[in-house]
């Protein structure tokens, strides 16, 4: 099978009730990029990335749009049922830019189990679950609202929460994480999510006076050196984040031991192929991860529900949907949602879902 045609969609994805907000960041709308794979057998796969506005990690619409650009020409008649040389191939034409590749591989993915019969989480392993579990990340708000969404998540079913603190005195930052805890506590794991908005200074203050509150730190400062500056002083566990770029870095940090779990976004890392050895080199050394969304639609949903379905459960923290803050899908039959706090997994073949492409109107940019 040889890909014939590469489509490059541009489509909006409003935020609901938005902004939502982070310690970076304010996100109003998402700017989502659709790649459409067309083979010479008439088969199609769809792939998705859309980073979470331009100052959420070194990724932005236009930088996955042009980085497309640059490797499209030479995709053409490249096999999609070989997805590590498919990646070699686009390694081979554009250093770096995993996150644009990532929509390349998802469609790939979505090719392969078309062309096979089989889902994408057989093709990645073999789904362990059919109801995936997600979890809700509230974001940076007053204590009390966050502490109200929280009761309202739980009583929904999710199995996990992530509040979200940081851009603000720490003080408010601990009385939300207390106000939530008094809440809900004990009836739901939870998270703290700095989105490297924390200093050492504060990281270590929300740690020190919440020793009794059995959250894990998410990404709480800027870098990996900060963070491993103030591990061993910790009372909680720490998890990467944005600073998990890439495989490489994630053998650094589980070698060096510097953290305890990962959150991971399928197109951070790169894709579904790169997605897949990150869990493999996790559950090597027991580390608990997440398989998120940057942010995005139908498809990146489904491929995160996709290889989240193979995670060992008592590793798998969950997949984290943008489904709840957007507006609409794009397969309005099959479209991925989250019922009861969990996903159901597609079935197949490749990632389930159809979408409606005339909702993304004519292509950016097409190569044949
Ligand atoms: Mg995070």
């Amino acid at each position: 099978m040889k890909i014939s045609e590469i489509h490059v969609y541009q489509h909006d994805l409003p935020v609901r009730n938005g902004p939502y907000t982070m310690a970076n960041a304010e996100v109003w709308a998402l700017d989502t990029t659709l790649v459409k794979l067309v083979t010479d057998t008439g088969l199609i796969g769809w792939g998705e990335t859309c980073p979470v506005g331009p100052t959420y990690q070194p990724h932005h619409a236009l930088g996955a749009r042009a980085a497309l650009a640059e490797m499209a020409p030479g995709l053409i008649g490249a096999d999609p049922l070989t997805p590590v040389a498919l990646r070699r191939r686009m390694d081979g034409l554009l250093n770096g830019h995993r996150y644009a590749k990532a929509a390349i591989d998802i469609a790939a993915y979505d090719l392969m189990g078309k062309h096979y019969g089989a889902r994408v989480a057989d093709l990645l392993g073999g789904a362990v679950t059919e109801r995936v579990p997600s979890y809700y990340a509230t974001g940076v708000g007053a204590p009390d609202d966050i502490a109200r969404i929280a009761a309202e998540k739980v009583a929904e079913g999710y199995p996990r929460l992530q509040v979200k603190i940081g851009g603000r005195p720490v003080e408010i930052d601990i009385e939300t994480v207390r106000k939530v805890w008094e809440r809900v506590g004990g009836k739901v794991r939870l998270a703290v999510d700095g989105n490297r908005g924390l200093t050492t200074r504060d990281a270590l203050r929300l740690s020190r006076e919440c020793p009794d509150i059995p959250f894990i730190m998410e990404q709480p400062c800027n870098t990996i050196e900060e963070i491993a500056a103030i591990r061993g002083q910790l009372h909680h566990a720490v998890y990467i984040d944005e600073n998990g770029e890439d495989l490489a870095t994630v053998l650094r940090v589980v070698g060096q031991g510097l953290c305890d779990g990962f959150g991971m976004k399928v197109t951070r890392i790169g894709g579904l192929s790169a997605m897949a050895t990150f869990r493999d080199i996790c559950e090597a050394r027991s580390l608990p991860h997440t398989c998120d969304d940057a942010w995005g639609g139908d498809i990146i949903a489904a491929a995160c529900t996709h290889i989240g379905a193979t995670v060992l459960p008592r590793l798998c923290e969950g997949v984290w949907l943008a489904a709840p803050y957007i507006e609409g899908h794009y397969d309005p039959a099959n479209g991925i949602r989250i019922e009861g706090g969990h996903i159901r997994l597609p079935e197949g073949p490749g990632l389930g879902i159809t979408p409606d492409e005339s909702r993304f109107g004519t292509p950016v940019a097409s190569y044949t």
